[in-house]
């Protein structure tokens, strides 16, 4: 068992760049936020990967941060900015999906609404 958590582990940690600057899909997202919720050493891998790439360098390339990253950065909190950034981007997948669903279900009644038209023309005909 220990031999395959260290294999999930590692490609987490592979995948922390694309996690940390948004480009894993969102099936991915939702694993790796899944996985590193509950390993410490990934959340401590994160943490690392943090403060080389925010703590580090100089005030570098953060899209738009908000005040509250800004701060964690300044206060070098860099567990509270891997926490952030786990619940941010678990919330931004949820939104993703809320809408996918939001856009099916009015597919559906689109769809519903066509077949009422239709039968109703068919019914006319009769
Ligand atoms: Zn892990």
């Amino acid at each position: 068992m220990a031999g395959k958590d260290e294999e999930i582990c590692e490609s987490i940690q592979r995948d922390m760049p694309l996690f940390v600057s948004g480009r894993l899909s969102d099936e991915e997202m939702k694993d790796f936020i899944r996985h590193v919720k509950h390993c410490k050493s990934c959340q401590e891998e994160l943490m690392t990967y943090d403060i080389l790439e925010y703590g580090l360098k100089e005030k570098k390339t953060l899209t738009s941060p908000d005040a509250e990253t800004v701060r964690l950065i300044r206060d070098y909190d860099f567990q509270g900015l891997m926490k952030k950034q786990l619940s941010d981007m678990e919330a931004k997948v949820r939104r993703k999906e809320k809408w996918e669903r939001l856009s099916l279900l009015a597919l559906g009644i689109a769809n519903i609404a066509a077949l009422a038209a239709t039968a109703l023309m068919l019914l006319e005909k009769w």
